[in-house]
């Protein structure tokens, strides 16, 4: 006697239920992804109860007859793979012909649809049961309606977040295909209230402001690169703007919003050791991709993509957004470097500052200190005219000084470290740092995990301009550090970056990562400390260098290294504006 049956229709509609229905945002995503294959111009969302009670979608796009419409609730019916074809190239957004039954499995589901030639249909759905078939007078498009979303799964809807934790998922969900297509309006409402109305935009930027606001709109810098069969346009947010979570990256390809490792790797690589490590930028990525060159058949709700070609995909989106970040050797002003949750008095504020920086403004002080002997290859003499002029040190840890456009306030920790950073490395990748050889070698005792780092990363040690040998048992001896380190103590260096390499790989690091870690570390154990003096010449250097970094405004660890007073917003303090 067989005990193997197959199951019936509404047991296996349940069942993909459970992965394609996760939570009320992503009723509204299938039904947003079907709205947006039909061609709609204009979609209205509207939810009741963060969308426990009721989830609508409702658009202006091809509609269907009553045979489609019937067919449409079938598991595996789609319009959107014809017979022959495969799943290569998939230039929809569905394919899989599973969310309108699967939705309808696991609430009070109606569907009204008319194709524009005035007959439309409506049928009632419960749970997964067709209870009527009616026939109605419709203009052209498709409602969708999910009521007492799992109803009849009580073990999913106890899994229910509260109301505005599934709201806000819903909310983040609408604004961010709000932002791949400009060209919609949409509208969501929420217990009768109106959260979303957004007009069409004539592009992304005019989109963004809409959503986050001209000011934001204003801070995050456009970009655009194509390569064969690879479009990649967005908008990326200062080193100096960033957010705790990732949420603030929102990655689109071929207009479907993914999460994918390989973008965001790249992402993480283009902004290198200008953000701080547990802190992401603002990232609009939308990522146009020949469809044959892209799984979309990956994640039950569609999620994740995987890319034929990894690795070019990565590196022209870690190039493009590099790009975009290397022309923004902007100094951010006070007002833009002041996070945004703040309040709002960025005037009296400004006010307040500037009087604290002019009355602590002492003569410059007259302890001349060169900052550290700097690696060879320092760049040739400035131009004519140096971009910013030192006025004074403040508190010995600021440097204040004018150029064009306003009054900069540079903490000269960070301002060296960033310059020491730059040149270290790009020595390191040539493999030219300069060494200098200890007339008295310091021997080390290491404890025996230091000492296993110490062999694993020699070859790197070595570039980095470390000469260490074995010297019996548990002792090294260091012959030579970095030029640049010349003035720390060798050992307390090198014990210091065996304990950055080996957090670094335990994280599953690459080399260059590890590079780029260790080098932070020596520029930061290097660079001028706060509280220490500078004469009028080092603060002028300093300026020099860091004007000639390539990213002069924030630290390798991610902290900013200097703002400006624009002149307007000095004029507008003292109401002269
Ligand atoms: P898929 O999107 O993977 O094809 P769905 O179950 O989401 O599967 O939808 C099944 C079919 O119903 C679609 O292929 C499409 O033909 C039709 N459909 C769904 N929603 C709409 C809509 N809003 N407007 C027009 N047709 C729709
Ligand atoms: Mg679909």
């Amino acid at each position: 006697m067989g005990r193997i049956q197959v199951l019936d229709d509404q047991l296996v509609n349940r069942i993909a239920a459970g992965e394609v229905v996760e939570r009320p945002a992503s009723v509204v995503k299938e039904l947003l992804e079907n709205s947006l294959d039909a061609s709609a111009r204009r979609i209205e969302i509207t939810v009741g109860s963060g969308g426990r009670q009721l989830i609508r979608v409702a658009d202006d796009g091809e509609g269907m007859d009553r045979d489609d419409a019937l067919l449409a609730l079938e598991r595996h019916a789609t319009s959107k793979l014809g017979s022959g074809r495969d799943l290569e190239g998939i230039a929809t957004l569905g394919f899989r012909g599973e969310a309108l039954p699967s939705i309808a499995a696991v609430s009070r589901f109606l569907l009204r649809t008319a194709p524009g030639d005035g007959r439309g249909t409506e049928i009632d759905v419960r749970g997964g049961r067709i209870q009527a078939v009616r026939e109605i007078g419709a203009p052209r498009g498709t409602s969708v309606e999910a009521a007492s979303l799992f109803f009849n799964v009580p073990a999913r809807r106890k899994f229910l977040k509260s109301q505005a934790t599934e709201l806000a998922h819903i909310t983040r969900l609408v604004t961010r295909y709000a932002l791949v297509r400009p060209d919609l309006r949409l509208r969501l409402d929420h217990d009768g209230k109106n959260l979303v109305d957004l007009p069409v935009a004539s592009d992304r930027g005019e989109r963004i402001e809409q959503i986050h606001g001209p000011e934001f709109r204003r801070k995050v810098l456009p970009f655009e690169a194509t390569r064969d069969g690879l479009a990649l346009r967005g908008f990326a947010g200062r080193p100096v703007d960033t957010s705790p979570r990732r949420d603030a990256q929102h990655l689109f390809v071929n207009g479907r919003l993914v999460q994918d490792r390989v973008l965001a790797h790249a992402i993480t690589e283009a902004y290198g050791n200008t953000v701080p490590r547990d802190r992401f930028p603002a990232v609009f990525l939308f990522v146009e991709i020949d469809p044959r060159q892209v799984d979309v058949n990956v994640h039950p709700q569609k999620n994740e993509v995987r890319f034929a070609r990894a690795g070019e995909v990565h590196d022209a989106v870690r190039d493009a957004l590099a790009g975009a970040l290397a022309h923004e050797a902007a100094v951010p002003t006070y007002g833009q470097l002041r996070p945004s949750w703040e309040g709002t008095a960025p005037v009296a504020r400004a006010a307040l500052r500037y009087l604290e920086v002019r009355e602590g403004a002492a003569e410059p002080s007259r302890v001349p200190v060169a900052p550290a002997s700097l690696l060879e290859g320092a760049e040739g003499e400035a131009a004519e005219r140096p971009r910013a002029v030192p006025l004074a040190q403040y508190r010995d840890s600021y440097i204040i000084a004018q150029d064009d456009e306003g009054l900069l306030l540079v903490d000269q920790h960070a301002a060296h470290e960033r310059v020491l950073f730059e040149r270290y490395l790009a020595a390191a990748e040539e493999n030219r740092v300069e060494v200098q050889r200890l007339l008295f070698p310091v021997t080390l005792d290491l404890p025996p995990h230091e000492r296993v780092v110490l062999e694993e990363e020699a070859a790197e040690l070595a570039r980095l301009g470390f000469c260490v040998d074995p010297f019996g048992g548990s002792s090294v001896r260091i012959d030579g550090v970095p030029a640049l380190a010349s003035d720390l103590d060798p050992g307390g260096l090198l014990r210091e970056l065996l304990g950055e390499a080996a957090r670094t790989r335990a994280a599953a690091a690459g080399i260059e990562q590890l590079r780029r870690r260790l080098v932070t570390t020596a520029a930061c154990q290097a660079a001028i400390k706060i509280h220490h003096p500078l004469n009028a010449e080092s603060m002028q250097g300093l300026l020099d260098d860091l004007f000639r970094a390539s990213n002069p405004t924030t630290c390798p660890h991610g902290r900013p290294v200097l703002f400006r007073f624009t002149l307007e917003e000095i004029e507008r303090t003292f109401r002269r504006r």
